[in-house]
Formats: C-alpha cells, sequence, structure tokens
C-alpha cells in the first residue's frame, strides 16, 4: 500500500520528460501525415521501440509502480503528442492486459512479449472482444468456441468488428462463447498465435478521428487453437461453468468487463493528453490573435472559456490519479474507474470543441491541429464503455440497486 500524493516521484518525473520530448520531437511533426494518410505509422512505433517506449519492459515498469500513476503520467504525454500514433502505440496494452489478467503465468511470460516482439521485429497484439451484434452488451457475444477433446484443441468460429489492430497483429486475443446459455458467465478467452489458419481480417474501418490506428473486423473461419491457448487453463473454465450452472455467484468477474475495468483511468489519460494539447494551443493562439484592438483573451468571452477548459483539464487528471492509485491500492469502491474515463472522455470532446472556436475559422481548418484533437477526442466517449455504459456502472454503485 502506498499513500496517495498528487507529487510524482524523481522516476516518474523523469519518465514524464522522456515521453514528452518523444511526443514534442516525433510524434507531433508526424500527426498531420499519418492522420491524412490513415495507416498504421509502422516507422514512428519502430522508433518508439528502439528507445524502449513501445515494449515490455515499458509496460512492466508502468504496471510494477505501486502508485498506480506511471502510467496515466505517460500515456496523458504520449496522447498529448498525438492521439493516432499514441493508439498505435498502447493498442498492444489491452491484450497484454487481457492476457495478464486472465492467463497463468506460463501463459503470461509466453504471450505477453510477443504481443510486443522486440526493436527490430516489432509486433503487435489485438483484443478482440466487440462484434457487430454486440458492443456495450458483452453478454450477447455469438463468437463460439468449441472443444475438441480428442485433440485437445478449441475450434473457434465469428466475427468480431471494430478491432484495435486487427487482422494486423501477431497475437490476437479473442472472448467467445463456450455456453451461450450461461451468458457472459459462459464466456472465456484464448490466445490466438501468430499465423494460425482461419483467422483473417475483414473489412478495415474508415474513421473520424485516430486515423493512424487500424481498425477491423477480424474473422474466425474454424480457427484452431490448442488447449494450452484458453487463458487461465481447462479446470479453472470447467470449475467456473460449474458454478455458474449451479446459478452460485462465481465471484469472477466475466473476462471482457474484468480487462476493461482495469485499463479505464489508463483510457481516461488518453483524453486528457488530447484535452491538453488543444488547451495549451488554444491558450497561445488567443494571446496572440487580436480582434478590436486586442488580444483575444482580453475579451471575456474567451479568457472564461478558458478558465473552463483549464479547469476540468485539472478535475480530469485528479480523478485519473485518483482511480489509477485505488486500483493499485485496494481497488475501487464506487466506480471510480468509471467516473474518471467518463469525466476525462467528455471533457476531451468539449474541450476540443471550445479550442476550435478559439481559433474561428482557422480552427476549422485541416492546416491547423485542433480539428483532429476534436476527431480524435471522440472516440473516448464510445470505445471501453461508452459515457452511457459508464454513467450505468456509476448509477449502480452509488445506488446499489439494478438499473438497466
Ligand atoms: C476506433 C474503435 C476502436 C475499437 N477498439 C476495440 C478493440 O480493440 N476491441 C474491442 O473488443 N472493441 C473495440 N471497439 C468497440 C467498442 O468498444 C464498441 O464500439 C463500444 O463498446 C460500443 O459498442 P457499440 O458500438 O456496439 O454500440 P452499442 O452498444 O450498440 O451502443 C449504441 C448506443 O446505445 C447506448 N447504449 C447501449 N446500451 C445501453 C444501456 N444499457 N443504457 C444506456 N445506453 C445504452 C450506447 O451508449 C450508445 O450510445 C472499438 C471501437 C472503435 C470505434
Amino acid at each position: 500500500m502506498s499513500d496517495f500524493s498528487l507529487a510524482l516521484n524523481e522516476d516518474q518525473l523523469q519518465l514524464q520528460k522522456w515521453v514528452h520530448d518523444f511526443a514534442e520531437t516525433v510524434i507531433r511533426p508526424a500527426a498531420h501525415e499519418w492522420d491524412e494518410r490513415e495507416e498504421f505509422p509502422w516507422p514512428i512505433v519502430e522508433e518508439a521501440a528502439k528507445i524502449g517506449l513501445y515494449g515490455i519492459d515499458f509496460l512492466m515498469n508502468a504496471f510494477g509502480d505501486k502508485s498506480g500513476l506511471t502510467l496515466p503520467v505517460a500515456i496523458e504525454e504520449l496522447f498529448w503528442g498525438d492521439a493516432g500514433i499514441g493508439m498505435a502505440i498502447m493498442g498492444s496494452a489491452l491484450a497484454a492486459a487481457g492476457i495478464s489478467g486472465l492467463g497463468t503465468p506460463e501463459q503470461v511470460m509466453e504471450w505477453v512479449p510477443q504481443c510486443y516482439g522486440t526493436p527490430d521485429k516489432v509486433q503487435l497484439g489485438a483484443f478482440c472482444v466487440s462484434e457487430p451484434d454486440a458492443g456495450s452488451d458483452v453478454s450477447s457475444l455469438r463468437t463460439r468456441a468449441v472443444y475438441d477433446e480428442a485433440k485437445d484443441e478449441w475450434v473457434i468460429n465469428g466475427t468480431k468488428a471494430w478491432i484495435t489492430n486487427g487482422g494486423i497483429a501477431d497475437v490476437h486475443v479473442v472472448v467467445a462463447t463456450v455456453d451461450p446459455e450461461l451468458r457472459s458467465r459462459g464466456q472465456a478467452s484464448f490466445v490466438v498465435p501468430p499465423g494460425t489458419a482461419g483467422l483473417s481480417q475483414g473489412q478495415k474501418y474508415l474513421k473520424h478521428g485516430i486515423r493512424a490506428s487500424h481498425t477491423s473486423e477480424v474473422v474466425l473461419d474454424d480457427v484452431r487453437v490448442p488447449g494450452s491457448c484458453l487463458l487461465g487453463g481447462k479446470e479453472r473454465l470447467d470449475a467456473k461453468l460449474a458454478r455458474a450452472r449451479e446459478r452460485q455467484t462465481t465471484g469472477e468477474k466475466q473476462p471482457a468487463m474484468a480487462t476493461f475495468e482495469a485499463t479505464r483511468p489508463a483510457v481516461g489519460a488518453q483524453a486528457l493528453g488530447i484535452a491538453r494539447a488543444a488547451y495549451e494551443y488554444a491558450l497561445d493562439y488567443a494571446k496572440e490573435r487580436v480582434a478590436f484592438g486586442k488580444p483575444i483573451i482580453q475579451h471575456q468571452a474567451i479568457a472564461f472559456k478558458l478558465a473552463n477548459m483549464a479547469t476540468e483539464i485539472d478535475a480530469s487528471r485528479l480523478l485519473i490519479w485518483r482511480a489509477a492509485w485505488l486500483a493499485n491500492n485496494g481497488g475501487f469502491t464506487n466506480a471510480e474507474g468509471s467516473m474518471s474515463k467518463y469525466k476525462a472522455s467528455e471533457v476531451a470532446v468539449r474541450v476540443t470543441e471550445e479550442a476550435i472556436q478559439i481559433l474561428g475559422g482557422y480552427g476549422y481548418t485541416r492546416e491547423y491541429p485542433v480539428e483532429r484533437w476534436h476527431r480524435d477526442a471522440k472516440i473516448h466517449t464510445i470505445f471501453e464503455g461508452t459515457s452511457e455504459i459508464q454513467q450505468l456502472v456509476i448509477a449502480r454503485a452509488i445506488s446499489g440497486m439494478r438499473i438497466e
């Protein structure tokens, strides 16, 4: 247990500066190009791997920090640089978190490093939950995994939708139903190793924002994986299914939810980085741009917008840091993870929109970055639990009642 403190330690301050420098000198200058190209920014991710920002060591360092603040601090700087490239660098972490949260120690040792590869051969991971007919409602997954006892293999069939790194990843973690009658309690997670036959990329989505991040369908057509690829192992799954069938409370969270819950403050930190980028840009602009004989910041309407933006950004950071600390020190008690993601996402959308307003006509053009930041911010109210789903989680936690 560590004390909660807003003062970052020496290591954290150093890491913050290191990520900021990379974001400023490598990511920002490349952001416009990769947004326009709408392709995965391999050269930038490779550079990040060379300095150790993309890789298992970075992740272990961040996850090893007892205060929990290292990860959100680093992510804020990364996404301050650019959210599309930031997602390209962070996308594999969701698969790594899924494996770490659900796998046996042997599975974690084998598969998490393969989500990253090496600086000479960068690899990617993808975490595949959502489906065309099951996004928020993860209990309705149709992707089916059937056990072939004779061969000790699982056979997986289905289609996954909107998957970050889908089809271009080396390691796909797939959540599938093994007993549809048990809904979310009948689901299990599988590692699909690199090069497995039957897994292919479906359509690549053309998106509103974070366009450097690759998002695709993943088609699973009679995909066979060895029994050892079932995360947590067969014995644990059988016991869980037996308990669920007896209608006992398993005490285990449904697989997808367990991953998303733990990663919510980190997703909030992504939104925070975008919001801060837009706020800083708008503040500088407002001091320079003259209208009616004075810098526009000296018009109260603009000054108050900036005052609100600064306040909301600080409020978001405080919620994120609290949630990140709790996640490492006793756990959430009142949906603090959801609160942090919900607040930071909504703030990022509002702040980036206000930044466009402050830049006026210039803000609306693609020559200035604020319209891109606005497009990038919007995804945060949708993925890893929409704002409405966060409200639902918070409402249930504060009321202790069933709310649909
Ligand atoms: C760019 C991008 C990347 C993504 N990456 C991944 C990934 O890597 N892996 C992955 O598994 N998924 C990923 N997703 C999927 C994402 O998590 C889902 O899009 C999200 O969970 C919402 O699901 P949905 O799109 O089906 O919307 P729906 O669930 O259909 O929701 C539609 C609307 O209804 C509202 N709604 C639904 N249920 C309720 C309710 N009970 N109460 C109130 N309102 C409700 C929602 O809030 C929303 O406004 C990604 C999506 C995008 C766009």
